[in-house]
Formats: structure tokens, C-alpha cells, sequence
């Protein structure tokens, strides 16, 4: 099962806390997507003739495009791979760039699932994380994607923000749950030095996140989403059974994927590559010239650090009998000599030969992961 990410780098505004690529600069859009269709023809054998599950329109903003846009992306894909008959195809969407209208249109045209990204239904929130909608747009754009019956969509959510109080944040979750949604992204603030708000707690003009209370809100996130019957199947992802991202999947259990588009990064099990960071450069060369793509070729430590760093993320594990089947015993013996100390302290549980981490121990998973490298 295989996967193609597009990369659409266009935003409204910068977030302040944002550090993804993105521009403000629309103006070469239609260019882009020209760009986007040549590459796709000219890397055809990067995953071969393998099947198509999942295509995934990321940002950046993808909901600022057309749906005739996204209709002529997806056949120029449909022409040049093998897809699934019935794949997954996510669209993520910023609520004040869609409405009803639009996404009836972004229905037609094939997606049939909406990544939405909230991140709160506060005002406070969303103005210190300076989102372009209010809390009425949050609420008004689940009701148009209930009512147009986009039943596999997901919404994010951020913990952590100064202003988030406890109450609010379990408020969040309420409406969350109200929505009657099958799926919740909800991640951590993370505040890079580079990024708006990072340049504001530095000069002491912005709040700093405090650690001790985003532990707390992870804390009460597993909890109610544990309450509620979801499975908390990765660090940042919460599904109802059947309702994983299979997109998102694929990265998390080292399936093969294709990422097009200005910084998309693809990986086929051989090696990782990704594309150049700058829109012009993009169009000027996609399809053109390999002198967009960097590459990295993976060694067998590459690939067994891999296979440990994505599996401790997830609710499905780690395996030593996949690490001894495809790295060897000595990577198993290294695997089982390290973990050992995280059994007993309870960050990690062990279920047959999976070793799975607790949800303290997710709140780690980095730093673990880099203790069993090779
Ligand atoms: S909408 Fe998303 S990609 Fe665009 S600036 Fe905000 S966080 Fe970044």
C-alpha cells in the first residue's frame, strides 16, 4: 500500500507560531500546479507499479485551490498511477477559506476526507496564535462538513497555548466530541526560534508555553479520548476503531510514499528524497531537471533507526521479530538490551515480542527512540 503527498505551500497569512513552508504570495499558483502535474508524470518509477491507497493535499493551505484545480491534480495522478479503486484522499482545509459551496465542489471532484485545522474554539487562543478564523467559523465549518457528509474527517487541535486554560481546553474537547467526529489530531505548541512567536517570547512581548501545564492537557487528552472510546494510535492521533488516517498510516508503519510539490519528501524503502524549498525554483525545474530533488540513500542502520523512531510513535509497537527478520539478531539483542530499563520504570509495556509505550511514555518517545539507535 503506497501513498502520494502534494504539497500546496500557499497560505492567506503567516501564523505566528508556523514554520512549515509556506508563502503568503499566491501569484504563482496556477504555475504551480502545472509544475506539480510534470513532476508526477516524470517520477512514475519511484514506487513503482505499486498500488495507490491514499493521496494527501498538505500545506500550506490546499483549501485556497479550486476544486477544478484539485479535479485536473487528481487526474493527472489517476493517468500516471496505479490508484486504489476507492482510495482515501484528505484535503486539509483552514476554515475561513471553505463553505458549503466549496466543499460540495471538493467532494465532486473526489476528496472524501477533511483535515480541518481548528486548533481551538477559543477566540483568545486563535488570536494568540494568530489563525485568520474565529471560533463562530469553527463552529460554523463543522456543521457545512457534517451537512455535506464528509464522514471520514478529522479536526486538529493544539494543547499547550498560554492562554488555554484547563477548562477550556477540556471545553474543546467537549465540542470536540459533540461533533460527532471519528478522528482528532491534537498536538503539543511547539515554538521554533525562527517562527513569529518564537521572536516574541524572546523579546518577552509573547507568553512562553509552560511545560509543566501542556503535560497536564496531554494528560487530560488521553484521558477523555481513552473515555470516549478512542485509541490513541499515535503521539498526536486519536481514532475510533475502523478510523485511522490510512495516509498517515503508511508513514507510521514505513509503507512506501511519493511526496510532490516544493519540500515534499518521499521515501521508498531504498532511499529518502526531498524536493527543494522554493517555489520558483519548483516551477522553473519539476519534471524538467532532477535538480529540485535532494536524495538520501538509506543504510541498514538508517533503516533499522527508522523503523524504531516511527513504531515507538504508535500504538502498534515495536517488534523485535521484524527487527531480527529484517536487520538481524545483533539489532534485536541491541533493541532488547536497551529497552529493558524503560519496562520497568513503566514507559514502555510489552505484549508478546511488541514493545508499545505507555501514554507517559509517548510524552518521551524522541528521546527513547534515540537511546535504542544504532
Ligand atoms: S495555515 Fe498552516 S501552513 Fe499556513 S501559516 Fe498557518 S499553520 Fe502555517
Amino acid at each position: 500500500m503506497a501513498g502520494i503527498y502534494i504539497h500546496i505551500p500557499f497560505c492567506k497569512s503567516k501564523c505566528a507560531y508556523c514554520s512549515f513552508f509556506s508563502s503568503v504570495d499566491q501569484r504563482q499558483c496556477s504555475e504551480y500546479i502545472d509544475a506539480l502535474k510534470r513532476e508526477a508524470l516524470s517520477r512514475r518509477t519511484y514506487i513503482g507499479d505499486e498500488e495507490v491507497h491514499t493521496i494527501y493535499f498538505g500545506g500550506g493551505t490546499p483549501s485556497l485551490l479550486t476544486a477544478k484545480q484539485i479535479d485536473s491534480i487528481l487526474k493527472s495522478l489517476k493517468d500516471n498511477y496505479n490508484i486504489d479503486s476507492e482510495p482515501e484522499i484528505t484535503l486539509e482545509a483552514n476554515p475561513d477559506t471553505i463553505d458549503r459551496t466549496s466543499l460540495k465542489d471538493f467532494k465532486e471532484a473526489g476528496i472524501n476526507r477533511i483535515s480541518i485545522g481548528i486548533q481551538s474554539f477559543f477566540d483568545d487562543d486563535l488570536i494568540y496564535l494568530c489563525r485568520r478564523h474565529n471560533s463562530q467559523h469553527a463552529l460554523q465549518v463543522i456543521d457545512d462538513i457534517n451537512a455535506i457528509g464528509f464522514s471520514k474527517s478529522t479536526l486538529d487541535l493544539i494543547y499547550g497555548i498560554p492562554t488555554l486554560t484547563d477548562e477550556k481546553w477540556n471545553k474543546n474537547l467537549d465540542i470536540f466530541f459533540s461533533t460527532g467526529m471519528k478522528h482528532l489530531s491534537a498536538y503539543a505548541l511547539t515554538i521554533e526560534n525562527n517562527t513569529v512567536l518564537g521572536q516574541s517570547i524572546a523579546k518577552g512581548t509573547a507568553k512562553a508555553v509552560n511545560e509543566d501545564e501542556s503535560i497536564h492537557h496531554y494528560e487530560i487528552l488521553t484521558q477523555r479520548t481513552e473515555q470516549q472510546g478512542f485509541i490513541h494510535y499515535e503521539i498526536s492521533n486519536f481514532a475510533m476503531p475502523g478510523h485511522y488516517s490510512k495516509h498517515n498510516s503508511i508513514y507510521w508503519t514505513g509503507g512506501n510514499y511519493l511526496g510532490l510539490g516544493a519540500a515534499a519528501h518521499s521515501y521508498n524503502g531504498i532511499s529518502r528524497q526531498w524536493n527543494v524549498s522554493n517555489i520558483k525554483q519548483y516551477i522553473k525545474t519539476a519534471g524538467i531537471s532532477n535538480s529540485i530533488i535532494e536524495k538520501e540513500s538509506l543504510s541498514l542502520n538508517d533503516r533499522y533507526n527508522e523503523y524504531v523512531m516511527t513504531s515507538l510513535r504508535t500504538s502498534f509497537g515495536c517488534d523485535t521479530e521484524q527487527i531480527r527478520n529484517s536487520f538481524g539478531n545483533e539489532y534485536a539483542s541491541h533493541f532488547e538490551r536497551l529497552i529493558k530499563k524503560h519496562l520497568d520504570t513503566g514507559m514502555v509495556k510489552k505484549k508478546n515480542s511488541t514493545f508499545i509505550l505507555s501514554n507517559r511514555g509517548m510524552l518521551f518517545a524522541d528521546g527513547i527512540a534515540a537511546e535504542l539507535f544504532i
